[in-house]
């Protein structure tokens, strides 16, 4: 069946930068599952839902139309009921909003198929916090990818900055610490490496190098 690998970590841990280009490396498809979380949570916010109504917020993550591109500099687009909601989605709000829908096991479930149906022959590349643990239990190849709480803060910092979004270092570190341990304590899919994860700390390492160790653990 198609090969799969899967990288699952906290948010920060590089992830998405690693994944994304990793899945270039070999051709692969990706899939940025926490992507999904966040268009639902951004779509609950445009539509002004409750997230106190789980009923509502599943029905959401059913009827959320959620699109991926990428756009001439080939960078990841994603859109949200057809509209480009790329740099909403990043900001820590909807990040916020993600972490509190995921908490609800019926939006886990109605998101499974939508995830499962990435993989796509050659091969994909998943992206995630359960990604080697519920949605592809059987992949080949899984990472665990971990860094320093400060590090991940100041990745996410540089990252914010860039994009021009006002935020101070001190406000990022106490709300990845915050989703940290509502992802980690959540009854449903808490943040857990699988058994037969390979666990990278990439505190201190460059981009290309973990992406390197990353490849290493595929045959050649
Ligand atoms: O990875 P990212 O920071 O985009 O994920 C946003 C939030 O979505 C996480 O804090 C987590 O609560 C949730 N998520 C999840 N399962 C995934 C991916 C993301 O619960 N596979």
């Amino acid at each position: 069946s198609t090969p799969v690998l899967t990288i699952d970590g906290p948010s920060g841990s590089g992830k998405g930068t690693i994944s994304r280009l990793v899945s270039q490396a070999l051709g692969w498809h990706y899939l940025d599952s926490g992507a999904l979380y966040r268009a639902v949570g951004v779509a609950a916010g445009w539509a002004d839902l409750d997230l106190a109504d789980p009923a509502a917020l599943v029905r959401c993550a059913f009827d959320t139309r959620i699109g991926f591109r990428d756009d001439e500099r080939g960078e990841l687009r994603v859109l949200v009921n057809d509209l480009d909601a790329t740099d909403e989605l990043r900001t820590e709000t909807a990040g916020a909003a993600a972490s509190a829908i995921a908490a609800i096991p019926e939006v886990r479930a109605a998101l499974k198929d939508r995830q499962r149906a990435f993989r796509q022959p050659p091969g994909l590349v998943a992206d995630g916090r359960d990604m080697g643990t519920v949605i592809f239990p059987d992949a080949a190849y899984k990472v665990f990818l971990t860094a320093s709480a400060e590090e991940r803060a100041e990745r996410r910092y540089k990252q914010l900055k860039d994009k021009g979004v006002s935020v101070t270092l001190d406000g990022l570190l106490r709300e990845i610490l915050a989703r940290d341990a509502r992802d980690a304590q959540r009854a449903v899919a808490p943040l857990r490496p699988a058994p037969d994860a390979v666990h990278i700390d990439t505190t201190g390492l460059g981009i290309a190098q973990v992406v390197e160790r990353v490849l290493a653990l595929l045959p050649p």
